[in-house]
């Protein structure tokens, strides 16, 4: 089914250091060739409007498999490509190859399914707008086809640079979107500052919303204080009926998570789409 094909991944859980910095540069030296040998691939996790219980979304989500070590997690290879710098070339990969399933959805009828793509602050620099533009042209998209998602440490860095850079995508017409919220010390005061249309509150702070009181009033003032703020909110890691009725009370607008699908192969996503959308 959908939701068995999204495997657990392996992650190198080892006390013993050698193993440690063996898996490390094997990971490394696997990730120099990865591109070219094709071992990347995307799957999408769609995202559901809380009113209509319908998609409305999707994120891609990268996935390496390493012939050597077999599936691996991007907790554990992301943050290799950032240290390595190969975040940029394989960044654009994603783009491109995420804006080209973009124009296929909106070929077969989809085009109210938005697409997003996560965004690395090694990404984020002078390059990458040329670089986004010439994809777009290539995939015959608009900007606001498109919503890159920043996870919140990336602002906390605090570059006015990275301000700026963020701003000359919002007035492009790119959808922006903070990821994770909750997990760091960004206040929402800050992030009024910011060019966002949506925050995503991280999956910790929603586990317990249905049995934690404190998770819930958290929970709570972020939805409020967003929804004055005009920004939409996308709950992450929804895994249970109970958090969406508590989300649906809350007023939340999206949900994502493996109580509704996990992340599935394109090919899937259409196939779920296609149920969806026929009536009988
Ligand atoms: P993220 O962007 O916050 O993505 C959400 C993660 O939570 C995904 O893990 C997703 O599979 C997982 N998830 C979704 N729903 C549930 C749920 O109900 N329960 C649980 N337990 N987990 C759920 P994944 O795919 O392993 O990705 C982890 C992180 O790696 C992402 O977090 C993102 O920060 C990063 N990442 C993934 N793909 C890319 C990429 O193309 N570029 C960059 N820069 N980072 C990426
Ligand atoms: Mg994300
Ligand atoms: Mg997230
Ligand atoms: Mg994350």
């Amino acid at each position: 089914s959908a939701r068995e094909s999204d495997g657990p991944p392996r992650r190198f859980y080892t006390p013993d250091l050698d193993t440690v910095v063996n898996n490390r540069i094997a990971m490394r030296s696997g990730l120099s060739r990865a591109l070219e040998r094709g071992e990347f691939s995307l799957v999408y996790q769609p995202k559901v409007d809380l009113k209509t219980w319908t998609v409305c979304g999707c994120e891609a989500l990268l996935r390496w498999r390493s012939p050597d070590l077999g599936n691996v997690s991007p907790a554990d290879f992301v943050p290799e490509l950032e240290e390595t710098g190969l975040i940029n070339a394989i960044g654009e990969w994603v783009l491109e190859t995420a804006c080209r399933k973009r124009r296929l959805l909106i070929d077969r009828g989809h085009s109210k399914v938005r697409m997003a793509v996560n965004l690395s602050v090694r990404q984020i620099r002078p390059a990458f707008i040329p670089a986004l533009i010439a994809i777009l042209k290539r995939t015959g998209l608009e900007p606001n086809d498109i919503e890159l998602e920043i996870t919140e440490s990336v602002l906390m860095k605090d570059s006015g640079e990275i301000v700026l850079l963020l701003q000359q995508l919002a007035d492009l017409g790119v959808h922006l979107a903070l990821d994770d919220f909750g997990t760091g010390y960004s206040s929402l005061a800050y992030i009024k500052m910011m060019p966002l249309d949506t925050i995503k509150i991280d999956r910790s702070l929603i586990t317990d919303i249905a049995t934690g009181a404190e998770d819930a009033e958290i929970v709570r003032a972020v939805i409020d204080m967003g929804h004055s703020m005009s920004r939409r909110i996308v709950a992450e890691g929804v895994e249970t009926e109970q958090q969406v009725a508590h989300l649906r009370r809350l007023g939340c607008d999206e949900i994502q998570g493996y109580l509704f699908s996990r992340p599935i192969p394109g090919p899937e996503l259409l196939k779920l789409l296609a149920g969806l959308a026929s009536p009988s």
